[in-house]
């Protein structure tokens, strides 16, 4: 019938045969009595595929990159070459000729390096910059340095703060377009909200900040979950951690675009580089693509909603965020594989540690937001291509016994 060849396909089953397999590749999963992972905005977990490249790395070719004459040393510079340029292809990067990728620990550091060694040297007395105040400390307290640093050397700078839309959490295109003058010289943006998990419709603001304006993007969240295209966001600065996107730990790249200004050339490193996590994200990247991060989206966006639906079932927990009514179908409004909630009565340090007794790891508590206050005291579950319906039914089975309705 018709219906039948219209109704949505449910990707949980769509995809559950291919999910299965992966998530066999993940060996800190493995064993029946696996705690389950839900907290994978903070680092995600490692396939063997890259476990594999980094330990046949490092048992036959480890030495220090850029400064060798023998095989191993040119074997680590020619790994950390080809990381640079796999970063490239892995964003979509339309001019791989002019841009530059420069390798750091992750986000923090990222974006830090940006405003430091770029923004501060382009700035001049007058300027203006918008930067998102209510996202991840990491992708705020850097601007406001640069601002510090440059106020002491007798530069003003007006720092302002991207404007959101308060129901859904997106950034407010109309009043960003009221902020934006002739002086505009900067703006910061979150592609994935690491608490409410929103999708920030980052591809919008190029058309209300006009061609010339440098957009920088935080891309913690969005990196190794969904495919990101520096060529359709039309973006100037990609920060991202290699880590969430199942590189090692302390891993991490700033890509840069060449065309528009000057190229950036970061002055704060030197020494040697992490070589292992960079070459790390050669093998994951290469992994999540062979994974299909159409289908890696897809899952955890599937996952987040029989979460939410769980949620709303029960009487004591409140979703932060877009209105669930918001993103159900919605191609404007979507959340990510990330659930932030709180309880009514029970503080979220407490629930933290009762779903830590029954296996389920989540963050409680504060979430780094920049602007914090509203945020403080929640449990926030995030996912990935690894986790499963049974977790997340596993999760709601404990939540229920602490709802109201049961108590
Ligand atoms: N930005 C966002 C949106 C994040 O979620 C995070 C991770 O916690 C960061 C920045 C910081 O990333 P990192 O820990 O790799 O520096």
């Amino acid at each position: 019938s018709l219906t039948s060849l219209t109704a949505p396909v449910d990707p949980l089953s769509a995809l559950g045969a291919w999910q299965r397999q992966l998530r066999a590749q993940f060996p800190i999963l493995r064993g029946a009595d696996a705690p389950v992972y839900l907290d994978s905005a903070a680092t995600a977990q490692k396939p063997q595929a890259v476990l594999d490249a980094v330990h046949t790395y490092l048992v036959t070719a480890n030495a220090n990159a850029g400064r060798g004459i023998y095989t191993w040393a040119n074997r680590t510079t020619e790994l950390v070459e080809r990381t640079r340029e796999r970063v490239k292809s892995f964003l979509d990067d339309p001019d791989p000729a002019r841009s530059t990728v420069h390798f750091t620990s992750g986000t923090s550091e990222g974006l830090r390096t940006i405003a430091r060694d770029w923004l501060t040297e382009h700035l001049r007395d007058g300027d203006e910059i918008i930067v998102p105040f209510a996202d991840h400390q990491a992708n705020a307290q850097p601007w406001l340095e640069a601002q510090r640093l440059l106020t002491a050397r007798g530069v003003r700078i007006t720092v302002h703060d991207m404007p959101y839309e308060a129901e859904s959490k997106d950034y407010d295109q109309a009043a960003l377009a009221g902020l934006v003058t002739d002086q505009t010289r900067f703006v910061a943006a979150t592609h994935v909200h690491h608490i409410y998990g929103n999708d920030m419709n980052v591809h919008r603001i190029r058309d209300v900040v006009g061609p010339d304006v440098p957009i920088c993007l935080d891309a913690a969240q969005s990196v190794g979950h969904l495919p990101v295209s520096t060529t359709d966001l039309d973006v100037d600065f990609v920060a991202f951690s290699g880590h969430k996107a199942m590189a090692l730990p302390g891993t991490g790249a700033v890509w840069a675009r060449g065309a528009r200004g000057p190229a950036f050339t970061p002055g704060g490193w030197s020494g040697s580089p992490n070589t292992a996590g960079i070459l790390s994200m050669e093998a994951a990247f290469d992994w999540l693509e062979a994974a299909g991060l159409e289908n890696i989206d897809r899952w955890s966006v599937a996952l987040g909603v029989r979460l939410t639906d769980g949620l709303a079932r029960l009487d004591s927990y409140e979703v932060l965020g877009c209105p669930l009514s918001l993103t159900a179908d919605s191609d404007v409004q979507r959340r990510q594989g990330i659930v932030t909630f709180r309880h009514r009565d029970i503080g979220s340090s407490d629930l933290g540690f009762i779903l830590a007794e029954h296996g389920l790891m989540v963050r409680a508590d504060g979430h780094c937001q920049a602007r914090g206050g509203e945020t403080d005291s929640s449990v926030r579950v995030s996912l990935h291509l690894y986790n499963t319906p049974d977790e997340i039914d596993r999760l709601l089975d404990v939540l229920a016994t602490l709802d109201r309705r049961n108590g």
